[in-house]
């Protein structure tokens, strides 16, 4: 049903405009084509696809249920509180907002709602994994605020909870910001709210990679003691681009107020109609299933390319990702070449910094690698195996033509094996 509603919608772009469907369908085949292997991407089910794409685009509902600007939004209203409910009863929160356009926009009224400008924030340096929304310079985090950073540890890797406490106390942050994009390791939450706790500072958990993880309780929920936890609907949660905050009733009104009409206007209802559709998926069993097959595979392929002489960064992952330092092995490849010659053998994945990086963050000396959408796809752990195989064989043969091409011809069959439901 679903498939033919599908296409029939597709059809429409068909008849009414070639050029542009030329292009959709160039991306349909190019996601069909490849391995997806960045941490923060996924295949959303049909049912989501098809939501995002409703009649819901075209109404106007600035306001919150029950309280809008504009009339004809009862059905605005109802799938509203529907996503509100879901979301609760997979998060266990007290209030949820869930009109954030996106995970930088949940961030930035968190920050509005805090904190007034020039207060000082401790969150994760952005060279080790931090989110350019948690104190880009150049982001409104970085403008607005003071940011002091935290960094993992030089020899472990991983972040040093007492070095965070000794921040702490010696900066006195308003905000505390704990979550990552980049970091492959457990995050200790409940650590992190007794260092805010103890010098007087809020928590923000940033769960955007790891809602899944989380929302199936294979990793620790930041729920019970952050003051707000902060998402996307995208990445392991497996919904529609967009964001989220979870907080405490003592902040509910004030985080309202600081989307709509702090930084939003209209929310995007057909993308909360999406959100409500995942929410209702993740709440099945079966989503438990698959977060644990992601966990599965991301240890497994880890596991491959070291055992294939690759430098894992901290030694391994407890997440859905992990990160390669290319330094070891491949002293004159950096990150960017190792994309672009994976690209080319249509394994997809992204640079990216390592700690104590020497290297730009344009080029880069590691590779960033995740399971969420190869996952999905229904890639297993024999699979991963064989694709850090892959990956081994391009960047050991230093982006050799014909090496890439044999893998494309191989990464092209197995995606054939395993369609996009
Ligand atoms: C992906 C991500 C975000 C937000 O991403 P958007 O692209 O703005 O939706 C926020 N925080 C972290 C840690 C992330 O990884």
């Amino acid at each position: 049903m679903s498939t033919i509603e599908h296409s029939l919608q597709s059809s429409a772009i068909a008849e009414a405009d070639p050029r542009v469907w030329e292009i959709v369908r160039a991306e349909e085949r190019r996601q069909q084509q490849t391995i997806e292997l960045i941490a923060s991407e996924n295949h959303v089910s049909r049912a989501v696809l098809e939501a995002v794409g409703s009649v819901f685009t075209n109404k106007y509902a600035e306001g919150y249920p029950g309280k809008r600007y504009y009339g004809g939004c009862a059905n605005m209203d109802a799938v509203e509180e529907l996503a509100r409910q879901r979301a609760k009863q997979l998060f266990g929160c007290d209030h949820v907002n869930v009109q954030p356009h996106s995970g930088s926009q949940a961030n930035a009224a968190v920050l509005l709602a805090a904190l007034q400008p020039g207060d000082t924030v401790l969150s994760l340096d952005l060279a080790h994994g931090g989110h350019l929304s948690h104190g880009l310079k150049v982001n409104i985090s970085g403008l607005l605020y003071h940011i002091v950073s935290y960094g993992v540890d030089r020899k472990t890797e991983q972040l040093d909870m007492s070095e965070i406490r000794r921040l702490a106390r010696e900066h006195r942050p308003k905000l505390i910001i704990s979550g990552a994009s980049a970091y492959p390791r457990t995050i200790d939450f409940d650590a992190f709210s007794e260092i805010a706790a103890e010098v007087g500072a809020e928590h923000m958990a940033d769960i955007a990679h790891i809602a899944g993880l989380v929302a199936t309780g294979l990793h620790p929920s930041p729920v019970p003691t952050a003051s707000f936890v902060t998402t996307t609907t995208h990445k392991t949660l497996r919904g529609p681009r967009g964001g989220m905050i979870l907080c405490k009733e003592a902040w509910a009104k004030k985080i309202d107020s600081r989307i709509f009409p702090g930084t939003q206007g209209g929310p995007l209802m057909h993308v909360i109609v999406g959100k409500a559709v995942a929410f209702g998926e993740a709440l099945d069993a079966g989503f438990k299933r698959y977060q644990q097959r992601i966990l599965d595979n991301a240890r497994a392929l880890a596991e491959a390319l070291r055992r294939a002489g690759n430098r894992i960064v901290s030694g391994g992952t407890d997440t859905h990702l992990m990160l390669v330092d290319l330094r070891p092995s491949y002293p004159n490849v950096s990150g960017r070449d190792a994309e672009g010659w994976l690209e080319q053998a249509c394994i997809i994945t992204n640079k990216n910094m390592i700690p104590f990086d020497e290297r730009k963050p344009t080029e880069t000396s590691g590779l960033r690698i995740g399971t969420p959408a190869a996952t999905t796809r229904g890639l297993g752990v024999a699979e991963m195996k064989t694709t850090a195989g892959w990956i081994d064989d391009v960047l050991r043969s230093g982006g050799d033509a014909a090496v890439i091409e044999r893998v494309r011809g191989d990464v092209h069959s197995l995606c054939e094996q395993f369609p996009i439901p």
